[in-house]
């Protein structure tokens, strides 16, 4: 398993490679099961220390992903935009189907404990600090930082968080670098 996989615009999850993970369920959605563990151990130290955080979304079929960008795009034609304007702006913010960490069931968004959906004002809550502090001791990194724009070619998501494994997401956020970054500088010494 390669946890350092480039899932992008570009990258695309492997063919078959639903059949080679292992999930496993954490507040009723899935994960990778080494990615879950991970995780499991992560919100409970959180807990232990007052925050309480919710799992938006982890893993998604590429069939689930296909149903969000169609409904997606369908939202913004209605709105008046043109189906390559639509495009355009959709993939801001949703990947196409396979090429979304969601699929490789590594990345998980994050929520307040009464939130049932994504917020774009996650930033200022007790959850989003208390995970930028700390998610790097258990592997996670925050994929999509803010001034990363133009690397990523996805907007700041304060609630999307990718597992990279513990060594790299120690790595990353103390140099500052996203993962494209890290995976251009540093990847040889990692894989
Ligand atoms: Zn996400």
């Amino acid at each position: 398993m390669d946890y350092l996989m480039l899932v992008d615009k570009f990258n695309a999850v492997p063919e078959n490679y639903e059949k080679t993970i292992k999930l496993i369920e954490i507040q009723g959605k899935r994960l990778e099961s080494q990615a879950c563990r991970q995780c499991d151990i992560m919100l409970k130290e959180a807990k232990e220390s007052g925050v309480v955080i919710r799992i938006i979304s982890a893993y998604r079929t590429k069939n689930y992903q296909q149903m969000l960008w169609e409904q997606s795009i369908c939202e913004k034609i209605k709105e008046g935009f043109s189906l390559e304007q639509a495009e355009n702006e959709v993939s801001k913010t949703l990947a196409k189907a396979g090429h979304s960490e969601h699929n490789a069931g590594l990345a998980i968004d994050f929520g307040r404990e009464e939130s049932d959906d994504v917020e774009d004002d996650f930033y200022k809550s007790s959850q989003a600090k208390w995970l930028c502090k700390n998610a790097d001791r258990f592997g996670f990194i925050l994929r999509y930082p803010r001034l990363k724009e133009h690397i990523t070619g996805i907007s700041y998501e304060p609630w999307h968080y990718r597992y990279v494994g513990t060594e790299a997401a120690q790595f990353i956020k103390k140099s500052g670098l996203c993962l494209e970054e890290f995976l251009h500088f540093y990847s040889e010494n990692y894989i």
